[in-house]
């Protein structure tokens, strides 16, 4: 390890193997900089901006609530925080440098023109308490927004303001619960296919129900039979994702709607996927009662790294009346934020509350709609089928060197699965994404879904051309032919990487967040 001449040395988390020796006195390869902890570069007694010596006449007032000692917040110049964060960036993967192949999470290119308009000041310096006059355009835009989603679902209501995928999970779940009680018929029970993403069941239990699971078919579909069989008085809702986590449509789903629907359940769809059936399938047409939109998947916005996102959810003609507050309304005088609704006002029901303080999240509304529009109806419709047939290319690919569980179900939808059978004895999936990182390419979603043996999750959406998708498969086939050999130099990898290969469990619960000798 190598010490550089401002005195920092690169810092290793608690269990990170010793970097090679680079040969140079920083630590730096090239264009590739090594990056200290902030708590490592700065020292307290530097800061970036002249704060003013606080006034005498302020402590008094703070009644003993003043810090004895000062907390050890390292200090930087502006141009040493500029840097230090744009380093660490140039260490990072982005949808901007390259495919982002993780599979269950839709990481698709962002239109420059979404970003130009989300950051258009009419929007983006609003604030939610402004008055209602003020924002006549904003409320505009959520409101065409809504009735885009309401076209393109077949549904009857949509409530804005669920802030993510899991947040609008929760919101349709409480609608439903809402449902039930109006009618007086408490039920507990929540069924969730084995092919659910892991956010249903969560949901679910989050929302104080008992989580039942529901097998799959050999297929990779769920059990329909299995689940008629379960179905009764006590099931308040099946939770299904569709396309599924396996990357698969569920053909059955009318019959599973009909027979939730015939036991005096409710159908909730987790519409994550949607990317791979808007403008084709309208879940209204199916029976689906409720369903969340990640428009941070679905209609673009940069994603990952926790935020932002949005997630709206659809809501059939039986849920509509027990949205959440606030939503906006179209009247002659112009758009309305109703925030309070008596059950008079409401056909004798009451919604259910509020998700969230505010409305949502006005930047993701402003993306969404400028991407629908951009794209038109024509236009969201080859979306999906572009984003299905490129994991089909890639499916169809690979499929001679990786084993594809359900290659034999048909075409996939959206993602391409692949298990580690046929990997040589001590090769593992993790050490084919560690690969892929040497090969300059973000892993593709590992070990998810859980129905699969060390399961390989890919969805290279719509976006990616012919060329991309080529490059990345010559480094997927490359990779899993050494699997197949075992090329024991794979539990190696990344050799490359500005770190070697961590311990994920001991950097994830135990991070070293500061440098002490
Ligand atoms: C991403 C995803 C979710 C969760 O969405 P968040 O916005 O991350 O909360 C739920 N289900 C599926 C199928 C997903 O892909």
């Amino acid at each position: 390890m190598s010490i550089n001449p401002s005195g920092w040395r690169p810092s290793l988390a608690a269990n990170d193997t010793v970097q090679e020796p680079t040969g140079t006195v920083t630590g730096n390869r090239a264009l590739t900089l090594e990056e200290p902890l902030l708590f490592e570069l700065g020292t307290s007694d530097t800061c970036g901006v002249d704060l003013p010596v606080p006034d005498d006449a302020i402590s008094p007032r703070l009644g003993g609530l003043e810090r004895d000692e000062a907390i050890g917040l390292p200090g930087l110049s502006e141009p040493e925080t500029v840097r230090h964060y744009t380093r660490l960036s140039r260490q990072n993967y982005a949808i901007d440098l390259g495919i982002f192949p993780l599979g269950s999470c839709t990481m698709k290119h962002n239109p420059r023109l979404n970003e130009k308009v989300a950051r258009l000041p009419g929007f983006a310096d609003l604030h939610p308490l402004q008055p209602e006059m003020t924002v006549q355009g904003a409320l505009g835009v959520i409101a065409e927004l809504g009735e885009w989603l309401l076209r393109l679902t077949a549904m009857a209501g949509v409530a804005m303001s669920p802030k993510a995928g899991a947040h609008g999970e929760l919101c349709g779940i409480l609608c439903i619960r809402a449902a039930l009680e109006a009618r007086g018929d408490a039920r507990e029970v929540i069924l969730v296919p084995e092919s659910a993403h892991g956010t249903n069941p969560a949901t679910a239990a989050f929302a104080n129900y008992r989580v039942e699971s529901i097998p799959g078919t050999p297929e990779g579909r769920v059990d329909l039979e299995a689940l008629k069989a379960r179905l009764g008085g006590d099931v308040a809702a099946v939770m299904i994702t569709n396309p599924n986590t396996c990357g698969l449509f569920e053909r059955d789903m009318k019959a599973i709607s009909d027979a939730t629907h015939a036991a005096g359940a409710f159908v909730y769809c987790d519409g994550a996927n949607f990317n791979a059936i808007v403008g084709r399938v309208r879940p209204g047409d199916l029976g689906i009662d409720a369903m969340h939109i990640n428009l941070h998947k679905t209609f673009s916005t940069p994603h990952g790294g926790g935020g932002p996102g949005s997630g709206p959810v659809v809501l059939s003609q039986a849920l509509a009346p027990f949205a959440p507050l606030p939503f906006v309304v179209r009247t002659a005088e112009g758009y309305r934020l109703v925030e309070e609704e008596t059950a008079a006002d409401n056909g004798g029901v009451q919604a259910f509350g509020r998700m969230s303080a505010f409305h949502g999240q006005m930047g993701m509304f402003t993306r969404a709609l400028a991407y629908i529009l951009s794209h038109g109806a024509d236009g969201l419709r080859q979306v999906a089928e572009d984003a299905v047939l490129a994991a089909n290319y890639v499916l169809r690919s690979l499929d001679d060197v990786l084993d594809a569980p359900f290659g034999a179900s048909g075409p996939c939808m959206h993602e391409a699965l692949f298990s580690d059978r046929g990997f040589a004895d001590g090769i593992s999936t993790i050490d084919v994404a560690k690969a892929l990182i040497d090969e300059g390419f973000h892993p593709m979603t590992m070990y998810f879904p859980l129905v699969v043996h060390g399961a390989m999750l890919i969805e290279p959406t719509e976006c990616e051309s012919k060329a991309s998708l080529d490059q990345f498969i010559a480094a997927l086939r490359h990779i899993a032919e050494r699997a197949r050999s075992g090329d024991s130099a794979l539990s190696e990898a990344p050799i490359h990487a500005p770190r070697r290969r961590l311990d994920e469990t001991l950097a994830a619960r135990k991070p070293r967040l500061v440098w002490r000798d």
